[in-house]
C-alpha cells in the first residue's frame, strides 16, 4: 500500500508534469468515470463539475493527493492499496481497471487505475475539509513533544500505534518497521511506556527514513508507480522490512518476523531489545499470511 513517501512522490511527479507552463492545465472533460469510486456517492456529478476546471495546485496531506481547482474547490484521490495516478498521452494504452480518465487541455490524460478498488476520489467542494479531524499530524513536521503526548494516551504496542492514521498520518507497515529499527525500539513496547529519549529517537528516525524514501521515489513492492509510470527504488534499501531470516545490517543477527494486529512486523531482536516491551512475543502469532 502506498505510504507517505510514495504519495509524496506521486504528488511531486504530478506537479512536474502538470505545471510545465505558466498557464495551469484544465480538465477539458471527463472521458471515463466509474461512479462507485466517487465519495460522497450522491454528492455531485463529477463529470459535469470537473469539465472546464483548471488545476491550480496538487498537494499532499497524509496519504491524500489534493487537487485545488481555479475556483478554490477541492477534491482528493486516495490510492488505496493498488492505485496508480498517471499523466499519459491520449494514445497510450488504457490499462485494465482504469476508473477515471480526465482529458487535459493539452490533450494528455490524467488516469486513475486501481485493480483492487480500495482507492477513492473524494469531492470536497468549496470548504476546506482536507483536515477533517480524521487524520493526525504529519510525521515530517511533528515535534517529539507532540508525538510523546499522543503516545502517552494509548496502551497499544508502539508498532500498532504508529499505524493509526488518527495518531500520526501517512505511516504504514514498511516505514513503521524501518523507523523502529532505526530508533532501536522493540515493536511490542507499549506506546505509553516509551521514555522521552526513545520518543525523541523515534521522531528523528521517522523523519530520516521518510526523507530518504522520498529521495529514492518510494518503495515499489508490487503496483506502485509515480505519475510518470516509474517505480520507486527504496525497497532495495529496506533494513528490516521483508528481510526475515536475513542478517541484520548492524549486528548480523537474523531479522525476525511476527504478526501483530494482522500485519507482518520485522525487527532485529538484538538491536531492538524486548526488555521493557509491553507485550511478550510469545503471545504474538508467528507465521505467514499477513501483509
Ligand atoms: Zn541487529
Amino acid at each position: 500500500m502506498p505510504e507517505l513517501p510514495e504519495v509524496q512522490t506521486v504528488v511531486d511527479s504530478l506537479r512536474r508534469l502538470l505545471f510545465q507552463t505558466k498557464r495551469p492545465p484544465a480538465i477539458k472533460r471527463v472521458l471515463h468515470l466509474r461512479d462507485d469510486i466517487v465519495k460522497p456517492p450522491a454528492g455531485c456529478d463529477l463529470r459535469r463539475t470537473l469539465a472546464g476546471c483548471r488545476i491550480l495546485d496538487v498537494t499532499r496531506r497524509a496519504k491524500r493527493i489534493i487537487f485545488t481547482l481555479d475556483d478554490n474547490r477541492q477534491f482528493f484521490i486516495h490510492l488505496g492499496m493498488t492505485g496508480r495516478l498517471t499523466v499519459e498521452t491520449a494514445d497510450a494504452t488504457v490499462r485494465p481497471h482504469t476508473h477515471f480518465i480526465g482529458e487535459l487541455s493539452d490533450r494528455r490524460q490524467l488516469r486513475f487505475v486501481d485493480p483492487r478498488r480500495f482507492g477513492r476520489i473524494t469531492w470536497l467542494g468549496a470548504c476546506d475539509r482536507t483536515d477533517d479531524g480524521k487524520i493526525g499530524p504529519e510525521p515530517l513536521t511533528i515535534r517529539a513533544s507532540e508525538l510523546e503526548d499522543r503516545l502517552k494516551k494509548t496502551k497499544r504496542a508502539i508498532k500498532t500505534a504508529l499505524l493509526d492514521q488518527k495518531l500520526i498520518a501517512g505511516i504504514g507497515n514498511i516505514y513503521a518497521d524501518e523507523a523502529m529499527f532505526s530508533a532501536g525500539i522493540h515493536p511490542l513496547k507499549l506506546a505509553n511506556e516509551l521514555s522521552g529519549d526513545e520518543v525523541r529517537r523515534l521522531t528523528i528516525a521517522m523523519k530520516k527514513v521518510l526523507r530518504r524514501a522520498i529521495k529514492h521515489k518510494g518503495s515499489t513492492l508490487r503496483d506502485y508507480v509515480n505519475a510518470e509510470g516509474q517505480r520507486g527504488g527504496f525497497q532495495l534499501l529496506h533494513r528490516v522490512y521483508a528481510r526475515e531470516g536475513e542478517p541484520c545490517v548492524v549486528c548480523k543477527s537474523p531479522i525476525s518476523r511476527i504478526v501483530l494486529g494482522g500485519r507482518s512486523t520485522h525487527f532485529c531482536a538484538n538491536c531492538q531489545r524486548e526488555r521493557g516491551a509491553g507485550v511478550s512475543t510469545a503471545k504474538v502469532k508467528r507465521g505467514r499470511g499477513a501483509t
